[in-house]
This record gives structure tokens, C-alpha cells and sequence, in this order.
């Protein structure tokens, strides 16, 4: 049954694009050539690993080739866009920065579409409505990016104060002297860390059709929407507000989600093919 129903989305998480993306690092950076491009172009068909054979690996690369072309900096010599520590603090060394940002760019674009099929056939709207009532938290929250506020015609609020804390600070935002996850129905809000819009309980996003579960607003939906619930966390911020990052090497994958419960052997695959730790975790209770 779950071959049937998640079948175009299990034909790209048995077929992940990192095995061929490390192959293609070695090949460019060891090789004489000037382009990535170059060596796409040059790479047999079909290619054989351990794990599945890719019929077409050049169409599948090139999908990426913007993000590839960063190879091409890496091999001029040039450093990392910012640093990357492992997990005692130190720095890596330059080109392994470079590669571990590279592959995490890769499997962010990766998994985007990946997530867009095997959520599709779901026909679950779990990620677009606040919690129900037996739940424990108040509210869930959908960070946005500014231009993306303008999707959604509902009251913001936008303060002194609210801009001096985040949502999850324990001294919480009160506005007309309720805390803001009380306040009737969905809100954009301004914290110190961006917009987002809080779904208290009960709501649902504005841009959810509630009578058929699907969303108004598919097509230019906030980028946040198009992600979960299988995430690359080759490197994460370290969440001082700064622009470094730590090595994690893990993916992760959120067990709230329908096919995630459906797909754990077959994510463990492709996290493992990845050369990455899965780590399942359950965010609604
Ligand atoms: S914008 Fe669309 S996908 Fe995102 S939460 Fe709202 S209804 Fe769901
Ligand atoms: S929980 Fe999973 S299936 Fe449900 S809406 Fe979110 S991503 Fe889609």
C-alpha cells in the first residue's frame, strides 16, 4: 500500500542525489577540470553503488548545478561563506566547511521536493492548524520570512515589546492584557527573531480551505511550509545569533507526520546513504 500511494516520492528517496554528489567532489577536485559542469557531462550511464543504480545520474545532478557550481570557489581556494565548527567547538579546516554547507544546501533542495510528494498523497493538514485541544502546548507558530507576511489578511502585532522577545521566552508577550496565544484566531506577530504567525489552539492558517484540506496559497506558500517533515541537518546555527555552524551530520525526521511513521525503513536508507544519523522525534503532544 505505501508503494502505491507514496510512489513518486519513494522514487526520489531510493534514488538520493549524495552518494553522487560525493563522487562528483572527488572526481572535480582531484581532476583537471575547470567546470562542474564539465564533469557531468563526462560521467558514465547508468552508475552502480551499493545501494541502487542511478539510470540517469547526469539529469539528476544537474538538477543541482547552481548549487554544485559552488565547487568551482572551493577549488579557486576560496573560504567557506562562514565557519563551521564540530561538536567540541573547533573549527574545520576550510574545505571541509565548504563541502559539509555544499551538502547541506544539496539536501535542503533534496528533501524540499521529496517532502512536496510524500505529503501530497496524505491528504493531512496536520502542519496547518494549531493544537487541538487535549494537546499540551497553546499554540504552534510558522516562522516567515517578511515578504511572505502579506499571504495571510490577519491581525499582527508588531511592538517595542514583542520585538524584545521570542515566542518561547518564559517572560511571554501579553497584549491587551492576554498572553498572545490567547488572542481570537491566527496572528502575524514581530519578534526579536522575525514574523511568524501563531495558530493558538483550536485555529487554523488562513491559508488552509478547511472544507477540502488543501491549501489557497500552494503555489507561493512560505518556505517554511514546503520543508517538513524531514529535515538535513548536515550543519545547524549554533544559536547565538551568529553566523557559525556545527557539524551534525544527522537528519532528522518528525514521527507527528503521516508518512514518516509509514516510511521510517526506508528514510533510515536514505539518511544512511546520505552518510547521516537519523534522529526521530516526535514535536506534538
Ligand atoms: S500556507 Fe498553506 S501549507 Fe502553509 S500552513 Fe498555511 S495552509 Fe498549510
Ligand atoms: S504532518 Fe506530514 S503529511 Fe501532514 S501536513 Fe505536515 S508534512 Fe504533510
Amino acid at each position: 500500500m505505501p508503494e502505491v500511494k507514496f510512489a513518486a516520492g519513494l522514487r526520489r528517496l531510493r534514488q538520493p542525489v549524495m552518494p553522487l554528489v560525493s563522487m562528483l567532489q572527488f572526481l572535480y577536485l582531484t581532476g583537471p577540470f575547470a567546470t562542474v559542469a564539465e564533469v557531468i557531462g563526462e560521467l558514465p550511464e547508468p552508475i552502480e553503488t551499493d545501494r541502487t543504480v542511478y539510470d540517469a545520474p547526469r539529469t539528476l545532478l544537474s538538477a543541482y548545478l547552481t548549487i554544485l557550481a559552488g565547487l568551482e570557489r572551493i577549488k579557486a581556494g576560496n573560504a567557506a561563506l562562514c565557519a563551521v565548527v564540530d561538536e567540541a567547538g573547533q573549527p574545520l579546516d576550510p574545505l571541509t566547511a565548504a563541502a559539509a554547507l555544499l551538502q547541506q544546501e544539496v539536501l535542503t533542495a533534496e528533501l524540499e521536493e521529496i517532502n512536496s510528494l510524500l505529503c501530497q498523497p496524505c491528504g493531512c493538514t496536520l502542519c496547518c492548524v494549531g493544537p487541538e485541544a487535549d494537546m499540551t502546548q497553546e499554540f504552534f507558530e510558522i516562522p516567515l520570512k517578511p515578504e511572505e507576511t502579506g499571504l495571510f489578511p490577519v491581525p499582527g502585532h508588531d511592538s517595542e515589546a514583542s520585538r524584545a522577545r521570542s515566542s518561547t521566552d518564559e517572560d511571554e508577550l501579553t497584549v491587551d492584557g492576554l498572553p498572545f496565544y490567547r488572542l481570537s484566531g491566527p496572528r502575524l506577530m514581530h519578534w526579536r527573531n522575525g514574523w511568524s504567525l501563531i495558530l493558538p489552539r483550536q485555529s487554523s492558517c488562513p491559508g488552509l480551505d478547511v472544507a477540502s484540506g488543501r491549501c489557497r496559497v500552494y503555489g507561493a506558500r512560505p518556505q517554511v511550509c514546503r520543508r517538513p517533515q524531514i529535515f538535513p541537518y548536515v550543519v545547524e546555527p549554533l544559536g547565538d545569533g551568529s553566523e557559525t555552524r556545527r557539524l551534525r551530520q544527522s537528519l532528522l525526521a518528525v514521527t507527528d507526520c503521516p508518512y514518516v511513521r509509514a516510511l521510517r525503513d526506508e528514510i533510515a536508507e536514505y539518511a544512511a546513504a546520505c552518510g547521516l544519523s537519523l534522529v526521530l522525534s516526535r514535536n506534538k503532544a
